[in-house]
């Protein structure tokens, strides 16, 4: 994603009624941010936010929180939240590595990561969103039935995760080179970078893995 500094991002962020502050303290107390005891199901690098808004709009009764580390980006998110009335979706500007400070075992059902920046060198392994050290992260804060769904249009990224995964200690349950042409499709919503890449008639993996 193409990078630029906003400025009065991290302003706008600091005092959006969307955007959580300080969210460690909330850690273990999320139900009450909601004020309800459904469900809590995140997508981490979440962009600008147009799957998790479609998805809490179709889902009031799941609780939803978007993570973007970069405020710029964020931003965009904002702008669009502002135009919709949900009651059940939040936003955290915080690098995913920290989720497991602002969540407690077992709170979270479901994790998505959605075109997850690739990483391609071998020495920036460790960054990638299904990295051995992410999924740790994963496994702390997500129930015991929860899952990690991960999609992408980049095959290498894809083909290491197959093999990073099971190797860290979860099970990939359902996978698939060509979503947009599976089974899996049914329910698909699309993100912003899908609906590109699927534009350009790029085929689209995904899989989901649980512990
Ligand atoms: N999920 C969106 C989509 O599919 O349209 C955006 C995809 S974009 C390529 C990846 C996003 O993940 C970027 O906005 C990036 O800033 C964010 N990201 C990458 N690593 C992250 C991390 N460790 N913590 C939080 N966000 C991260």
């Amino acid at each position: 994603m193409r990078l630029r500094h906003i400025k009065g991002a991290e302003e706008t962020i600091a005092s959006s009624p969307y955007v959580i502050q300080e969210p460690e303290t909330k850690k273990g107390r999320w139900h009450e941010v909601f004020k309800n005891d459904h469900p809590i199901q995140i997508e981490v690098g979440m962009g600008k936010g147009r799957f998790i808004m479609e998805l809490a709009a179709a889902h009031p009764d799941i609780n939803y929180i978007g993570i973007e580390r970069y405020s710029s980006v964020l931003l965009r998110g904002l702008q669009k939240r502002a135009g919709l009335e949900l009651d059940n979706i939040y936003f955290l500007c915080v690098d995913a590595r920290d989720m497991a400070d602002l969540f407690a075992p077992g709170e979270v059902d479901r994790i998505y990561l959605n075109f997850s920046d690739p990483w391609p060198k071998d020495r920036h392994a460790k960054r990638r969103l299904t990295s051995p050290d992410f999924m740790a992260v994963y496994g702390k804060i997500l129930a015991p039935e929860g899952t990690v769904e991960f999609k992408t249009d980049n095959r290498g990224l894809f083909d290491y995760s197959l093999e990073a995964i099971p190797e860290a200690g979860w099970v990939i349950t359902e996978h698939t080179f060509d979503l947009h042409h599976s089974p899996m499709a049914e329910g698909n919503v699309m993100t912003e970078y899908e609906a590109k890449f699927a534009s350009e008639g790029k085929p689209i993996c995904k899989l989901i893995a649980r512990r």
